[in-house]
């Protein structure tokens, strides 16, 4: 880290540089259909790329004795965005605004995000395996710390408007087209069912959509797949996985 304000013996404390140590490669080319929260999808995995300078042997020696990582990264694509104060949070139906602290939002005044994720450990290309990730394609990571389970886990902690994991489950079917074509994907992306029935089960659409009768054809950008799917009365169906 450099400080570009330590000029001359003075001292600032209000601007800070920091480099990218790594870049995360996911399934997820957009930022629609990102699962909301880390741990939430298992099947959701990403890989860390580390910069040229870090030798991954080294500075991960010892990591596969955790179970369990933070990783801090950018939230690059909305860097250009700006921040407000106050958000109004998807899981308040988006018509509360509460405080940019209270919450998880991703514009923020530093676009900084904070994830756990399940350490896969280092594979055989020397990048680093995760799962549960929700993070964009090609994110920068900029650091990763062991989750400590006695220091970082609060029995008694209390969570505002995310108390609990949201717990309705959106049943998910295939078109024979969609299905036919996930079979024909098997061999070479083995999670891709698993991961995309997840993600509709948790119903990506944005809170006003899930109130109203929404005949809206979506999609959702998984690997090199374009995925449209669309709400049949209660059911998220999948019509057709095209290859981009
Ligand atoms: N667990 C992190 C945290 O609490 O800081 C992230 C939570 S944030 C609500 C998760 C959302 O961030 C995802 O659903 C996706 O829409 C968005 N996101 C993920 N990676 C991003 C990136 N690199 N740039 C902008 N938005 C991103």
């Amino acid at each position: 880290m450099t400080n570009p304000n330590n000029n001359m013996g003075k001292k600032s404390i209000s601007i800070f540089e920091f480099r990218s140590i790594g870049i995360m490669t996911t399934p997820f080319k957009q930022k629609f259909g990102i699962p909301r929260q880390s741990q939430s999808i298992s099947t959701a995995t990403g890989t860390i790329q580390f910069s040229p300078d870090i030798n991954p042997t080294n500075a991960c020696r010892g990591l596969e004795a955790f179970s369990h990582l933070w990783i801090s990264f950018i939230f690059h694509e909305n860097i250009q965005g700006g921040w407000k104060d106050t958000v109004r949070p998807p899981r308040l139906g988006g018509n509360e605004k509460v405080g940019v602290f209270a919450t998880r939002s991703t514009f923020r005044p530093n676009p900084i995000g904070l994830s756990v994720v399940k350490n896969g450990g280092l594979n055989e290309h020397n990048k680093l395996v995760v799962e549960g990730v929700d993070l964009l394609d090609q994110t920068p990571i900029i650091d990763i710390k062991p989750y400590v389970h006695y220091a970082d886990s609060v029995n008694d902690a209390i969570s505002g408007f995310a108390e609990f994991a949201p717990k309705k489950k959106m049943p998910v079917e295939y078109s024979k087209l969609a299905y036919l074509k996930l079979q024909t994907l098997v061999n070479a992306y083995p999670q891709l069912e698993a991961l995309l029935t997840n993600i509709l089960e948790q119903d990506p659409r944005p809170a006003y959509k899930t109130a109203t009768k929404d005949d809206k054809i979506y999609s959702i950008l998984l690997h090199n797949f374009d995925i449209k799917w669309q709400v049949r009365h209660t059911i998220n169906y999948v019509l057709d996985i095209e290859i981009q």
